[in-house]
Formats: C-alpha cells, sequence, structure tokens
C-alpha cells in the first residue's frame, strides 16, 4: 500500500465546501443522559478543523457514533436474537436507542473548543442536513448526524455515498479509527471527490508507515497482549520486516507450550501450537532474532491480589497461571531494545490492569522511553498501558486507532487510506 498521501496542504480549500470525517465516537455517560466522559477525540480532530478554517473552507463534518441499528425490523431482530421479549420492543424505544447516540452532544462540545458555533443537522443526507451544508459559508462548521443512522453508512453503498459527497467539493479524512473500514463516509465518497489525508492520518501514515515501509534499523517488534489468533497477521507481517522480535504477554504460554513446557492454567491456544512452531522456524530461517520469555511470573489466581511467584520458563506448576514476563526476561527486553533504531510496540507483556503484574509492562515502557529510537505504540490496550503508566509523552507516536492500527501493521490495505489521492 502506498502511505505517501496529499494532504489538507495540497489542496485548495478557500471558499470551498469540505466534507471531513472525523473520529467522534466518544465515550459517553451510561444514563442517556448526553455527557460527554472524555474529549479526547474531539480536541484530537481541532488542528485540521482549525487549519480548514483558517483557509476560508466551509467544514460539513461528520462521524459514526456507537453502533446504532438504522431500521427498525433489524434492531427488533437484533434485540430478540440477544433474548428480549419482541412484545417489549416498540419503535419508540428504537428511537430512543437512537436518539443516545446522535452527534448532538459533540456539537456542543465542539463549539466550545473551537469557541464557535457549531450548527448541527437533524440527519445524515436529508433535507435538513443539504439545506444546513447549501447555507454553509466559509469559516463556519456543520455537524451532520451520526453516519451510521443512514443504513447503506457500513454497506458502503454508493447512493449515500454520492448523496455526501453532492454536499461538498473537496473531501479530508481524519478519522484514523475508522480508515480500516470501507464504509461510505470514510471510503465510498472518495469517489466522487478529490480526496485528502487531514493531520491526524498524516501523522499515523508518516509514522507507522515510515517505521513498515523504510524503518531506521535495527527494527525490533515487541509483540503481547492476549492471544496468538488475535495477531497472527501482525507476527506475520512483521517477520518479514523486524530484526528482533520479542513476545511476551499472554501469547508467549502458547509458544511455550507447543514448545513442551509446562503453561498450568495460563492463556493457552492449543489451535495455534502448531503455528507458533512454524514461526520460531520461519524466524530462524529469515534470520530474524525471535525472543521467548525465559521466566514468568506466576498467581494462584486471576486476580490482583492472587499469590504470586517467579518460576522459569515452561515450569509453570500445576494450578498456577503466568500474569507477567520475569525479571530474568524483563532485563534481556531491555537489552534488546536499547540499540534499537525503530521499535513497534503492540500488546502489554502482561495483565497490565492488576498492579502487581504490571512490571514488565512498565519496564518495557521505561526501556523505550530511554532509547534514542524512534518508538510507536500501537493497539488500544497497549496505549492504555503506556498511559497509565504515565510514559505516553517520552513515545514518538501513540497510534489512536486499536482495530486501525492493528491492521495498519499486518500490513493489510486500509480502505480509508487507499482511497486518498496520492502525494
Ligand atoms: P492491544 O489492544 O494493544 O492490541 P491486546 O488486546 O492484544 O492488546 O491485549 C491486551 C490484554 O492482554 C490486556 O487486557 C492484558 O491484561 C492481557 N494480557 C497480557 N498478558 C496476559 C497474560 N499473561 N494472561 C492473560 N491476559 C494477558
Ligand atoms: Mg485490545
Amino acid at each position: 500500500m502506498n502511505y505517501n498521501k496529499k494532504t489538507v496542504r495540497d489542496v485548495d480549500v478557500a471558499g470551498k465546501k469540505v466534507l471531513l470525517r472525523c473520529d467522534f465516537n466518544v465515550p459517553m455517560a451510561k444514563d442517556g443522559s448526553g455527557v460527554i466522559t472524555d474529549d479526547k477525540r474531539i480536541r484530537a480532530a481541532l488542528p485540521t478543523i482549525q487549519y480548514l478554517l483558517d483557509q476560508g473552507a466551509a467544514v460539513i463534518a461528520c462521524s459514526h457514533m456507537g453502533k446504532p441499528v438504522a431500521t427498525f425490523d433489524s434492531w427488533v431482530k437484533k434485540q430478540t436474537e440477544k433474548g428480549k421479549d419482541p412484545a417489549t420492543l416498540t419503535e419508540e424505544k428504537w428511537k430512543k436507542s437512537l436518539a443516545e447516540l446522535s452527534l448532538k452532544p459533540v456539537a456542543k462540545r465542539l463549539g466550545e473548543l473551537l469557541g464557535k458555533e457549531v450548527v448541527m443537522a437533524a440527519d445524515v443526507v436529508g433535507e435538513d442536513a443539504k439545506a444546513k451544508a447549501a447555507a454553509l459559508k466559509g469559516g463556519e462548521v456543520l455537524l451532520l448526524e451520526n453516519t451510521r443512522f443512514e443504513k447503506g453508512e457500513t454497506k458502503n453503498d454508493p447512493a449515500l455515498a454520492k448523496a455526501m459527497a453532492d454536499m461538498a467539493e473537496v473531501y479530508v479524512s481524519d478519522a484514523f479509527g475508522a480508515v480500516h473500514r470501507a464504509h461510505a463516509s470514510t471510503a465510498g465518497v472518495a469517489e466522487y471527490l478529490p480526496a485528502v489525508s487531514g493531520f491526524l492520518i498524516q501523522k499515523e501514515l508518516d509514522f507507522i508507515g515510515g517505521a513498515l515501509a523504510n524503518p531506521k534499523r535495527p527494527l525490533v517488534a515487541i509483540l503481547g497482549g492476549s492471544k496468538v489468533s488475535s495477531k497472527i497477521g501482525v507476527i506475520n507481517n512483521l517477520l518479514e520486516i523486524a530484526d528482533t522480535i520479542i513476545i511476551g504477554g499472554g501469547m508467549a504460554y502458547t509458544f511455550s507450550a507447543a514448545q513442551g513446557g509446562k503453561v498450568g492454567n495460563s492463556l493457552l491456544e492449543e489451535d495455534w501450537k502448531a503455528y507458533s512452531l512454524e514461526m520460531i522456524e520461519k524466524a530462524k530461517a529469515k534470520g530474524v532474532k525471535l525472543l521467548l520469555p525465559i521466566d514468568t511470573v506466576c498467581a494462584d489466581k486471576f486476580a490482583p491480589d492472587a499469590n504470586s511467584q517467579v518460576v522459569t520458563a515452561g515450569q509453570i506448576p500445576d494450578g498456577w497461571e503466568g500474569l507477567d514476563i520475569g525479571p530474568k526476561t524483563v532485563e534481556l527486553y531491555c537489552e534488546a531494545v536499547k540499540d534499537a533504531g525503530t521499535v513497534i510496540w503492540n500488546g502489554p507483556m502482561g495483565v497490565f490492569e492488576f498492579p502487581a503484574f504490571a512490571k514488565g509492562t512498565e519496564a518495557v515502557a521505561e526501556a523505550l522511553s530511554k532509547t534514542d529510537a524512534i518508538t510507536i505504540i500501537g493497539g488500544g490496550d497497549s496505549a492504555a498501558a503506556v498511559q497509565q503508566l504515565g510514559y505516553a509523552d517520552k513515545m514518538t507516536h501513540i497510534s489512536t486507532g486499536g482495530g486501525a492500527s492493528l491492521e495498519f501493521m499486518e500490513g493489510k490495505e486500509l480502505p480509508g487510506v487507499a482511497c486518498l489521492l496520492d502525494a
């Protein structure tokens, strides 16, 4: 995939209507009160919006929020599948479920942050949106309703994409968290408008794309998290690119068991043992250094207050489970990243949510903070871990897209990036 894409700086937007796809899928209070509990994603969109406004563009922003079900019939079907009594499923309740996923609170918060009014449309491509978009002037902001209120959104329906495109003259994509999805608002619209990236996507492409396509070597990949099965694509792709691969987290126990180790009650994916051995062989054949834990911190239960002990890898007693990498492994891994040119990290080294088992993850984060390497963190939980442990500002780049960054590291084509104009 070509990561070198045109950006907002490469097009003339003065006096033009710009359709801007943002990621305003912010967490909201569970009580339906419309209170945004974390506005990080709205703040992250400000540089691109402000730039467009400064250039004199009329900004028509759009985003999805949550997973609304766009028709009453499919909502009834989904709720029934979840075990709800069909007799209680009224049209009123469905509408309420939609109202809770309205972007109205986002318009209000965005307006506060920008210090100017953000006009809210009552729909996505309906009469209200069309009229408000037509009346919008340079320097003004309109926010369309939740794109997933349209059933054509997730189906990438060309009619919906065209209707959205018809309101604008340029398309700017800045929703990195959604670029792995080929939806009408993330990819379809680019068929009908000149399409470029905003600053958020540009940064992700520069850092992750740069690390994958042209890394400063040696390139060390640290892979952890819970399961081998969810990281196969990443391991596979990075085996082609990296000089060293470090394995930690729950997935390490499948590698250990595959080599005949005893893993007790640790996370184990029997079906992926053969694959793990294949990966070890593949690394050997390619001359990639593959590091596996040499010791492990195991616990007598999966709990923050569990009793724990350090044992040699592959020698976990019955009834115990590995929840973190051990101190010797920490030393080995920290040494391995010391002289790296680039480090890509996806997946915590242990159950970092429990402070007693966060030491491995913390030590690796600390080691990264001390290297001169370009350090790139991908994956939702990994980003959360680095933030929670206080190392966020010490990393070169923390990706804002969980699923998107994972697919990026898998080397997959991202529809929301592929559709943008090449630079
Ligand atoms: P990311 O979201 O960064 O891609 P994952 O979702 O793959 O990361 O994995 C994160 C989860 O893995 C965390 O919730 C963490 O508790 C869990 N995890 C890490 N090590 C272990 C382990 N040894 N046993 C069980 N779970 C683990
Ligand atoms: Mg995760």
